[in-house]
């Protein structure tokens, strides 16, 4: 639903600027390049299965590939709905139930506790509350829900009585919306049918159900403005959501923006004007009572933590349903195959749909509670150096001394926080601090590629 997200993009991400230096030391601050995962899924290896045995609890991730149009700045493999979708959908969602049980038998993980349960796509809300409840109910057969969040996207124009009704039932206590903007002409100019009326009617319900409700907002659209963006924030502010996401544009090679920009006949914000979006947003936001819970999603007072997300990026225990869904679970990221044909057809007969996966070492644990730890924009170096044995603050004392003369980050009572400047910069701080760890491992003085 919203262009930067756990799933699989479409498309290999670009390279790094003709321009970028060769050692990340030379590198100036950039927004470029939103790290995913890590280690990133190009090094993942082709695989069949992998024993995946474990006794910790689980979170739970399933991807939905559908929309109902593909939004010209949208980069991620989905199939637009077609007139036989009602049978489509529902082939998929038999397709995610028989996966579910063959890993639940296959990997040993039937009846472990389950914390988190996220629907993610692609449009999860195309999917009809029944179908929904079928999934549903095989999670509960084959797994133990201890209370988990329950997160689910929706586009707000699939929202009806009938699925704010199938929601409730599912269990569903965090609603997050793809809006990316409220101003009319801005949406219009993406190919959404959204309209900030519709937004709002469903954002209203959404929070009349008791659920946390996020909206995503994305900074950079086609025919953004210092006005419209300012409206966009001022107006989820004015809904009362309880979490804001604020994404930058990504640009991917197969994405409709970018073969515009190719020929010449589009151009976006640039880089400042995007910069100066994201600083005013986060004043705005803090101004208003939301404190950044990770650098790109601000939540009233600080409290309503995604879980879902956070466990993700500190590699607990996560396994991806749905084509090119991905996790960690006991030490080995593994993602399924991308395209939804060979998904259904290796489902369907039987097999775990797994494309591939990395073993992950000792150095791999400790990069990426250091790049993706520092997303949620505190480090505790006191628990980094009891998990991994290293002292951050010594290993890598010249990288942090540097951002924090660039005023990215600073170091006090034993965490290593971004600053409000190094939210506005994103990944930024987390790949040049990933980048001395590798220094410190192999020498190689590479900046890190997301
Ligand atoms: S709703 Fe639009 S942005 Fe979201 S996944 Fe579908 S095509 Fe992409």
């Amino acid at each position: 639903m919203e262009p930067l997200k756990i799933s699989l993009v479409g498309d290999a991400p670009p390279p790094p600027p003709a321009e970028a230096p060769a050692d990340y030391r030379g590198e100036t601050p950039n927004r470029n390049g939103f790290v995913v995962a890590w280690p990133p899924q190009r090094y993942w290896k082709s695989a069949s299965e992998t024993d995946l045995t474990g006794e910790k609890p689980l979170h739970l991730y399933f991807h939905i590939p559908y929309c109902l149009q593909r939004c010209r700045y949208c980069f991620y493999k989905i199939e637009i709905l077609s007139d036989s979708s009602h049978a489509q959908r529902e082939r998929y969602v038999s397709a995610l139930c028989r996966e579910i049980e063959l890993v639940a038998d296959a990997h040993r993980l039937r009846g472990r506790a389950v914390r988190s349960i996220y629907f993610g796509g692609g449009t999860p809300s195309v999917i009809p509350p029944e179908q929904l409840a079928r999934i549903k109910r095989t999670i509960e057969r084959c797994f133990r829900l201890e209370d988990p969040e329950f997160v689910f996207e929706i586009e707000p124009i699939t929202l009806n009585n009938r699925m704010i009704d199938g929601l409730a039932n599912l269990g569903v206590n965090r609603i997050s919306f793809g809006i990316q903007s409220f101003d009319d002409r801005v949406v219009a100019l993406t190919g959404r049918h959204d309209t900030d009326e519709k937004n709002s009617r469903a954002i209203e319900r959404a929070l009349q159900t008791g659920a946390v409700v996020n909206v995503d907002l994305l900074a950079g659209l086609e025919g953004e403005t210092m006005d419209s963006w300012q409206h966009s924030i001022d107006r989820a502010i004015a809904l009362g959501v309880h979490a804001v996401t604020v994404y930058k544009m990504e640009l991917y090679s197969n994405a409709h923006y970018m073969s515009e920009i190719r020929q010449g006949k589009l151009s976006l914000p640039s880089e400042d004007e995007e910069l100066a979006f994201a600083r005013w947003g986060l004043d705005r936001l803090r101004d208003n009572g939301y404190a950044p819970s990770t650098y790109f999603t601000f939540t009233r007072e600080g409290k309503y933590p995604q879980h879902h997300i956070i466990s993700r990026w500190r590699g607990e225990d996560l396994y991806g349903f749905g084509a090119s869904a991905f996790g960690t679970v006991a030490g080995h990221a593994r993602q399924n195959v991308s395209e939804i044909d060979v998904y259904l057809e290796r489902v369907e007969s039987g097999r775990i749909p797994t494309q591939r996966v990395l073993e992950l070492s000792s150095a791999d644990h400790m990069m990426r509670d250091l790049v993706m730890g520092l997303k949620t924009t505190v480090i505790d170096l006191d628990e980094y150096r009891r998990r991994h044995g290293l002292r951050l603050d010594h290993a890598l004392a010249d990288e942090i001394a540097h951002l924090s003369r660039e005023g990215l980050v600073a170091v006090e009572d034993g965490r290593l926080r971004l600053t409000d400047e190094g939210i506005v910069y994103g990944d930024y701080s987390g790949r040049y601090l990933g980048a001395g760890l590798r220094r410190v491992f192999t020498g190689d003085t590479k900046p890190l590629r997301a």
